[in-house]
């Protein structure tokens, strides 16, 4: 083993029962020669358990790709990927695809539901595939979060964009995984049921202790979250506790203005 995975290792063992999950020195190139591009640049981060996590940054400063690093959902150049006690970065195919189907579960901004199923079958869907069955006490109290319970023999045509959002917050609830992942899970929502999707995924880490990541353009999703960290050019260069809709603001407004000096 080497010197930087057996720090990275007992780093794990000290911070592993307060950590969802963890980013070490990872680094992500895509091309190679001229075009070579550098998406992460020896990104350390901590994800929290049991607290919302935001990614904020701008276009093309690898927030996309950090998530999907994270979430085992593309492989890394260099570093490691920890997901609980399970380094991502260290596992074969099959066991992968077991990892993302067992401990993480995804909320995408295009909601991604089967048109031809209920609401109930679609929450359901990705367990059923994997045959095992909801714990039926988990699967009211999700539920009855997301505020579904007059909603679930409906199929998706027949629920607004932002019911549709919900029921898929719920799919991603439902196997309680050991941590979610929300790309821009409000980005096709027009504001009022954007907010009411935040506040679902704030009462998810609230009341029902789950671990939230999620990427997001908008200060005020931010602000939903209990923590935010800024990406740019790779890196992450900023991290906010506890924001409000303007403090990220103000943090992004003096980004833009260095930026452009
Ligand atoms: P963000 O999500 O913040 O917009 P991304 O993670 O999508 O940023 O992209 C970070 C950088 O990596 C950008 O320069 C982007 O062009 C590049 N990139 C992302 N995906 C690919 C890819 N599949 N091939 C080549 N370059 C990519």
């Amino acid at each position: 083993m080497t010197t930087a995975s057996r720090t990275a290792r007992a780093a794990q063992a000290e911070g592993g029962a307060n950590t969802a999950a963890s980013a070490q020195r990872v680094t992500k190139t895509y091309g190679a020669g001229e075009t070579r591009v550098t998406a992460l640049d020896a990104v350390d981060v901590d994800i929290a358990l049991g607290r919302f996590t935001a990614i904020m940054g701008p276009s093309g400063s690898g927030k996309s790709t950090l998530m999907h690093c994270l979430a085992g959902l593309d492989t890394v150049t260099s570093g490691q990927i920890w997901i609980g006690a399970t380094e991502v970065t260290g596992l074969k195919d099959k066991e992968l695809t077991r990892l993302r189907r067992d401990k993480v579960g995804f909320v995408f901004q295009a909601f991604n539901l089967l048109p031809t199923l209920s609401a109930l079958e679609n929450i359901t869907l990705p367990m059923d595939i994997a045959g095992r069955k909801p714990d039926q006490a988990w699967l009211d109290q999700v539920v009855s979060t997301v505020g579904l319970a007059e909603r679930l023999g409906h199929r998706p045509a027949q629920l607004s964009g932002g019911q549709q959002q919900r029921v898929a917050v719920a799919r991603a609830l439902a196997s309680r995984p050991e941590i979610i992942f929300a790309d821009e899970p409000t980005g096709n929502l027009d504001s009022r049921a954007g907010a009411e999707i935040l506040t679902f995924l704030r009462r998810s880490v609230d009341e029902l202790g789950q671990t939230i990541v999620m990427v997001t353009h908008d200060p005020v999703a931010a602000s939903h979250a209990d923590r935010v960290l800024y990406l740019a050019d790779g890196r992450i260069v900023d991290d906010m506790s506890d924001p409000t809709a303007d403090s990220v603001l103000e943090r992004m407004r003096r980004f833009d203005s260095k930026r452009t000096s």
